[in-house]
């Protein structure tokens, strides 16, 4: 393998192209279950209740609904409440303390740096978060870039992961074709659309073997996986790219 393959097939002989890694943010360079999952479903259920005058258990069912049915609370708010996306992107992401919760894997800048090609994060979050959630990590200075819901606008409407259009647009405006990009997820549903426009697809795992049940644990990657890690080290190894001999990793 070569430190072009981009990703890591056993057996595949690999194009020489400059791969550009998109990176999903929550769950997948920090744990944001840990650190801003519960604290954002909160707002969120305190933003719809107050927003659209609902009860707790009101507020709950309709945010249920519109997750289901798009994926996000935000795009049914949009649609049939007219919430400006703003509004609720800057009132639900507050979250105060988030800082002092906030962590990374030792090895994880190590392995950025000396991952081959561009690198971008790719998050559904919004921009101030991000960056905040980057910043504090130590992260921000290994991306080339950080594309977040706010650039992820088409025709008058958001279209967050997993919509393929936006996929492609992504790479579009990046000047590589899909299949030089390889998106790094802790979200299926996101590997299945990357793939579907000829994306390569890193299931990222870490998070996920933590707290899920254990068949979803164990569970082998579906056909639209490429391959799984548990850490961005591994992803590095799986890619041929050595340790730092110096040992810092
Ligand atoms: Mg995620």
């Amino acid at each position: 393998m070569t430190h072009n393959a981009g990703v890591c097939p056993d057996d595949t002989p690999a194009p020489r192209i400059t791969p550009v890694w998109l990176f999903d943010l929550d769950d997948t360079l920090h744990d944001a279950y840990r650190s801003a999952m519960p604290q954002l479903a909160q707002a969120m259920g305190c933003y719809v209740q107050s927003e659209l005058g609902l009860s707790a258990a009101q507020s709950d069912a309709l945010r249920r609904r519109y997750w289901l049915r798009y994926g996000a609370t935000l795009l049914g708010l949009v649609r049939h409440h007219g919430v400006k996306a703003a509004h609720f992107l800057h009132h639900t992401h507050e979250l105060p303390g988030l800082e002092a919760r906030l962590q990374r894997h030792p090895h994880d800048i190590a392995a950025l740096a000396t991952l081959p090609g561009r690198r971008f994060v790719l998050t559904n979050a919004p921009r101030a978060y991000a960056l905040r959630v980057l910043r504090t990590l130590g992260l921000l200075a290994y991306f080339d870039g950080v594309i977040t819901i706010e650039d992820m606008a088409m025709f008058g409407q958001l279209r967050p992961k997993p919509d393929a259009r936006m996929l492609r647009r992504v790479a579009a405006k990046l000047g590589v074709q899909p299949a030089q990009c390889t998106l790094v997820e802790d979200t299926l549903a996101h590997q299945k659309s990357a793939r579907r426009i000829g994306m390569k697809t890193v299931w990222f795992k870490r998070w996920v073997r933590a707290r899920a049940p254990r068949d979803v644990r164990s569970a082998r990657a579906p056909a639209y996986v490429d391959c799984r890690v548990h850490s961005l080290r591994e992803l590095r190894l799986r890619i041929g790219v050595a340790d730092d001999p110096s040992g810092a990793r």
